[in-house]
């Protein structure tokens, strides 16, 4: 049986729209003949042709032009018949498996792990019709199935790899801005030294004079390295902020790497479990 098309919620301008949904009306267009994929590749994001692929079908099949498309609504429903036909044959295939043991025929033997069509039984028939046969069909998901899965695969693929970019220019933004406030600290260094040499220093000789001599003696004589010191410290600080920022995008997206993550899994999984390589061979 072949697993028929729908959407999880309405398709069209100004919808928040499902991106899986996104991704199974693009391709099923595609497979109509009304969306052309674009050379970036497919992409589960909404897009102005999406919409105006829509838009013709349901001119060229005498359905309201709205752009629209509703769960089980009458655009789904008609797009489910055209696209059955013809593809029907393709999704009625299955995988010969034996019992891999040596009990097993020699010509049962040579189909294991190979495709058969339900409508064209190889010499002797299915796999469990011959008589003492222990073998098994095992399913293989629809054609469209296998393809949307396909192409979510390979998108994923690629958003995947564009936030590990992303998270590994942020660890390195952040690691130059480590070394940028470690600088500095060393910079301060020096700089708190002499503050202190110098109070020392303007408290000996301003005791001679008394204790008022004493502290006007430190403080003139370290005015400017006060200056300095608060000067980096203004700098340390402009970097902690930005350290603070690029921190928060990195936690955003660390997020969007695991989601992508998991969606990925779970495509690869549904498109093994379907045997989807039937189809497309290089899927995962
Ligand atoms: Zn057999």
């Amino acid at each position: 049986m072949m697993a028929s098309f729908n959407i999880k919620s309405t398709i069209g301008d100004g919808y928040n729209m499902n991106l899986d949904d996104v991704m199974s009306v693009k391709t099923i267009l595609n497979s109509l003949g009304y969306y052309d994929v674009p050379k970036y590749g497919m992409t589960v994001y909404p897009d102005q042709q999406m919409i105006v692929g829509i838009k013709s079908y349901q001119h060229d099949n005498g359905l309201t032009v709205d752009g629209y498309m509703k769960h089980s609504g009458e655009t789904v429903k008609s797009m489910n018949r055209n696209s059955s036909e013809g593809s029907d044959v393709k999704t009625q295939a299955y995988i010969w498996r034996t019992k891999s043991d040596n009990k097993v025929r020699s010509s049962h033997a040579e189909r294991e792990g190979k495709i058969f069509s339900w409508d064209n039984p190889p010499e002797g028939g299915h796999p469990g019709e011959a008589y003492n046969c222990r073998c098994e069909a095992e399913p293989v998901g629809s054609e469209n199935e296998c393809q949307v899965l396909y192409v979510r695969i390979k998108n994923l693929k690629e958003s995947l790899k564009l936030v590990i970019d992303r998270l590994e220019k942020l660890n390195a933004e952040s690691i130059a801005l480590v070394k940028e406030i470690e600088k500095l600290r060393q910079k301060r260094k020096p700089q708190i030294g002499k503050v202190i040499a110098g109070c020392i220093g303007g408290a000996f000789t301003g005791a001679k004079r008394g204790v008022s001599g004493a502290v006007s003696g430190c403080a003139s004589s370290v005015v400017t390295d006060v200056h300095d010191i608060s000067k980096i410290n203004q700098a340390i600080d402009k970097i902690i902020k930005e350290m603070t920022i690029i921190e928060n995008l990195r936690k955003i997206a660390y997020k969007r790497y695991e989601k992508i993550n998991t969606e990925l899994l779970e495509a690869i999984e549904k498109y093994n479990k379907n045997n989807c390589s039937v189809y497309f061979p290089d899927g995962t």
